[in-house]
């Protein structure tokens, strides 16, 4: 029996949910043990806002086995594949997530106070591997999802930074 894990928090325009709803189809596979629920949140910050520049950020609550997906205005724009690209990548983070932040947070332990300039070059430096790692895990899984994927410079934009705002549901 499989266990829907994905649950829609909170209020939903129609015409959002019906286009996330089939870009998480079948993604159940990628949710990672630990975790319980993926909450999926909408957002509807004005497109012009600077946050609203990543159409989907994930937070997690490693301790309390649950993860938050927040879906923005900028995921109605993009095409099909992009959106399901979005998706994976998101569900990636949850993955890697509890790993990277306890990284983060020993960066931060060490050398925050006592080595500043090593601390912003770590971090920068995890920030950019870990994104890196779930990007090219998602692409691995859009190649088996597609025979051809193709690889596009301005997925690079999908800059999400996913533990800036852990708020739970
Ligand atoms: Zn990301």
């Amino acid at each position: 029996m499989t266990v829907n894990k994905f649950k829609f928090l909170g209020e939903w325009p129609a015409e959002s949910r019906a286009a996330v709803e089939p870009s998480l189809a079948g993604l159940e596979w990628l949710v990672p043990g630990w975790c319980e629920t993926v909450w999926i949140a909408w957002a509807s910050v004005p497109r012009d806002n600077l946050e609203a520049e990543a159409s989907a950020t994930t937070s997690i609550e490693y301790p309390y086995r649950w993860a938050k997906i927040v879906v923005r205005p900028g995921f109605l724009d993009e095409s099909v594949e992009r959106r399901r690209s979005a998706l994976i990548h998101e569900l990636l983070h949850v993955f890697i997530g509890p790993l990277a932040e306890y990284a983060e947070q020993m960066a931060d332990r060490l050398m925050k106070d006592d080595a500043p300039k090593f601390h912003e070059t770590v971090r920068e430096e995890l920030r950019v591997r870990h994104e890196s790692a779930v990007q090219d895990l998602a692409y691995a899984i859009l190649g088996r999802e597609r025979s051809a994927v193709a690889i596009d410079p301005a997925a690079r934009r999908h800059a999400c930074h996913p533990w800036s705002e852990a708020v739970r549901p």
